[in-house]
């Protein structure tokens, strides 16, 4: 974040975060699932075999189309499960590894949002979101549009 004091965002709703690439995951925990499961009123078995897909030997992810686009992505653009979206949903583009300028500016070929809306203090995203500072580096995920 050297360098940076704050940055413009202001999500237009395009959906572009929520489809990913090849590389590309959405962690989800176990509470998390849990979260969307009872949101989906589905059973637990059903759910995960639906829905979850091992990352590595210790995470798990949204099971993503072929096309890398979010299950949860609705035809509007709007997401099924955004009250109980995952935590690296809810926190895109304020991941740690973005907060850099070449890595911001990078994202901004992704996310139409970024570079748009006011100037938003570094120190006011770190309070406000209370970023968490355990997301992988290599994160690069179908995230959630915001609303407001
Ligand atoms: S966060 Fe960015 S990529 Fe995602 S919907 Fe908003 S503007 Fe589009």
């Amino acid at each position: 974040m050297e360098g940076m004091t704050g940055l413009r965002f202001r999500c237009t709703g395009c959906g572009a975060c929520c489809i990913g690439g090849a590389d590309h995951y959405v962690e989800i925990g176990r509470a998390e699932q849990e979260a969307l499961r009872d949101y989906l009123g589905l059973s637990r078995p059903w759910f995960r075999r639906r829905y979850v897909v091992p990352v590595n030997d210790k995470v798990e992810g949204i099971r993503l189309g072929a096309d890398g686009r979010c299950p949860f992505l609705l035809d509007d653009l709007s997401c099924r499960v955004y009250p109980v979206r995952p935590l690296q949903c809810k926190t895109y583009p304020w991941w740690p590894e973005l907060l850099r300028p070449a890595a911001w500016k990078a994202e901004a070929r992704r996310c139409e949002g970024i570079g748009q809306g006011p100037v938003i203090a570094l120190t006011t995203i770190r309070g406000n979101l209370n970023l968490p500072t355990a997301l992988p580096p290599s994160v690069k995920a179908p995230a959630t549009r915001g609303k407001g």
